[in-house]
């Protein structure tokens, strides 16, 4: 029968010990983030560059940031020490597809020294229809891309400008742009059989009656979970929607918004936003165990 969440068997088969994708994994299997990738190619209204990402990663932390080779080191010393550590995900600190050298160099070196280690990715998905094929070549079955809009309408409020092809784009424009690619990519990944999870935050006024919308077009393009987050607002996170400032979604019309969307599709209830070199089983944070000058003392 199918397993938690009513995933299809075949989907559960391949998520079951992803601790980020079963509320049962959780308390068995361990997840690692490592921030090999500062620069990104868009700019999100909710986001301070100082931060994470904050489309992946609860917003104002601040990761350490790695390169590919003291990732992949992190990567042997945490799985020496945790061993239920079943995956790696790169997930910021900006965007790991507007990083491609840095994210497939890490993944390479990752699938050399720890090939039994899962690899997931997360996305604006700007870059992505570029990078799909790469991608399906290091075995990552799990990328995570962020879809706040298909209405270029509602993006022109979320997105002030992306940067695509050697250009800066702005407004309605911009929103186009991203929008195609993210549906483009979603598409992709799904001809080529590997699981896309879609990322929303939830902005009141600006996109939350729209996310039903949102859930339709990438539930039809083959997404198999839906993860809607809170917008967190606080003004040192650079949430600049309006020179008030924007709030974020009570727990309450959280709670409605995915409850209107079920039924549509799975969705996650469970994810924590964790930080971008995040450690452990969800809920603890080894992060500080494993700091850079922590790890290269080690042999
Ligand atoms: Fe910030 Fe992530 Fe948006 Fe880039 S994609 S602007 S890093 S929240
Ligand atoms: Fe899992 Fe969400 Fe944490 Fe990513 S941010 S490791 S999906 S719980």
């Amino acid at each position: 029968g199918a397993g938690e969440n009513d995933l299809p068997p075949e989907i559960w088969e391949k998520v079951k010990n992803h601790p980020c994708y079963s509320e049962e994994a959780h308390h068995h299997y361990a997840r690692m983030h490592v921030a090999v990738a500062p620069a990104c190619n868009i700019q999100c209204n909710y986001c301070n560059r100082k931060y994470d990402c904050a489309n992946e990663s609860r917003p104002g932390v601040v990761s350490e940031k790695l390169t590919p080779e003291q990732a992949a080191k992190k990567v042997l010393a945490v799985a020496s020490t945790i061993p239920q550590m079943t995956v790696l995900g790169i997930a910021g600190p900006g965007d790991p597809l507007a990083n491609p050298e840095k994210t497939f160099k890490t993944f390479e070196l990752i699938a050399k020294t720890a090939p039994d280690i899962k690899l997931c990715v997360s996305t604006n998905g700007l870059a992505l229809p570029d990078h799909v094929d790469r991608l399906s070549q290091y075995n990552i079955d799990h990328v995570t891309i962020t879809i706040n809009m298909v209405d270029p309408e509602v993006g022109a409020k979320i997105y002030p400008w992306i940067y695509y092809n050697k250009k800066r784009y702005t407004g309605v424009d911009a929103a186009k742009i991203l929008s195609e690619r993210q549906l483009q990519g979603l598409e992709m990944l799904t001809e080529r059989g590997i699981l896309s999870k879609i990322n929303s935050v939830m902005i009141p006024g600006i996109n939350d009656e729209h996310l039903v919308e949102v859930n339709k077009a990438v539930k039809s393009r083959g997404a198999f979970l839906h993860n809607i987050m809170p917008l967190i607002s606080a003004p040192e996170h650079g949430t600049v929607f309006g020179l008030t400032g924007q709030r974020g979604p009570t727990a309450q019309e959280l709670k409605a918004l995915q409850d209107k969307c079920e039924g549509e599709m799975n969705m996650m209830r469970h994810c924590r936003q964790c930080r971008a070199d995040a450690v452990g089983l969800l809920g603890e944070d080894r992060s500080a165990e494993f700091t850079t000058d922590k790890i290269m003392a080690m042999e």
